[in-house]
């Protein structure tokens, strides 16, 4: 396999908090890693384990004490501030456990929202074309002007989906995305992240949910700051096909009314 198609390559990496004079925690101890383009993985691990800590090296939130971060080829753990800050804009698609999307202004304006702080920022018309787009991949294309609180929880998540895609990032960073939504919908949302995948993007994902887990392609589990298992599940579970066997009690509590769609490419 050719560098280029490794999207992540850690080596040895490091991180340590020093909290006082002479308290240092050490959250992320020489972890090394690859991740192939096109593979969906979910990180996993107990409370403490360094999760948050290395997604957020991850996601160029912050920077590692110690060892290498390649990006497709680039040791972007050794850029500055405003590199890492383009880096994360134009690079790094990210998806929240609580959405963060705003509040006052429509899905539609949300995803654009990404590209507005771009350099490249495309005219007004494309601009509107391409947030539309990411929109429907997330089968999300009617509730445009809808904004947050007129949609639920599972379609908030699909406008922050979309709005993570509308840049075209290296990979997509997902942290425990599944944990503000029941059952179904998670398997909606990992249905999409499924979908995504099959069409070549890399997802990582951070859930403590083994459920969830079962849809990625690869686990790899962490224990007071290093790996202590990285194994491919030989047949991910098919969230579409999980969602078939969901007995449908809601739909019969609310009448059939209930907004989902069939596939993750239909409309929703
Ligand atoms: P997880 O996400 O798996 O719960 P974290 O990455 O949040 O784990 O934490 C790993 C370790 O680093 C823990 O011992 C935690 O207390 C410590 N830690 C995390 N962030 C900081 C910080 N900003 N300052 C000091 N210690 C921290």
């Amino acid at each position: 396999m050719e560098a280029k198609d490794k999207v992540i390559r850690l080596v040895g990496l490091d991180k340590v908090y020093q909290s006082g004079e002479d308290v240092a925690v050490h959250a992320v101890k020489g972890v090394s890693l690859e991740i192939e383009r096109g593979d969906f993985v979910a990180i996993m691990g107990p409370s403490g384990s360094g999760k948050s800590t290395l997604m957020n090296m991850l996601g160029c939130l912050d920077r590692p004490s110690g060892g290498e971060y390649w990006l497709e080829g680039e040791q972007v753990g050794a850029f500055d501030r405003d590199r890492l800050a383009r880096v994360r804009n134009q690079r790094l698609g990210f998806v929240f456990q609580g959405f963060n999307l705003l509040s006052r202004t429509s899905a539609l304006e949300n995803v654009e929202l990404p590209m507005l702080y771009s350099p490249q920022c495309p005219p007004r018309k494309e601009l509107r074309r391409r947030a539309l787009a990411a929109l429907e991949r997330v089968g999300l294309g009617k509730r445009a002007f809808h904004h947050p609180s007129q949609l639920s929880g599972g379609q908030q998540q699909r406008v922050a989906i979309a709005r993570a895609l509308v840049n075209e990032p290296s990979f997509l960073l997902a942290d425990e995305p599944t944990g503000n939504l029941d059952t179904r919908t998670s398997l909606e949302i990992m249905e999409i992240f499924q979908d995504l995948n099959d069409k070549g993007m890399t997802i990582l994902m951070v859930t403590h949910e083994p459920d969830i887990a079962q849809y990625c392609r690869r686990q790899i589990v962490l224990r007071d700051g290093v790996i202590v298992r990285d194994e491919r599940v030989e047949k991910p579970l098919r969230a579409g096909e999980e969602l078939k066997r969901l007995p449908a009690t809601d739909e019969l509590l609310m009448g059939g009314a209930r907004d989902t769609p069939s596939t993750a490419a239909g409309e929703g």
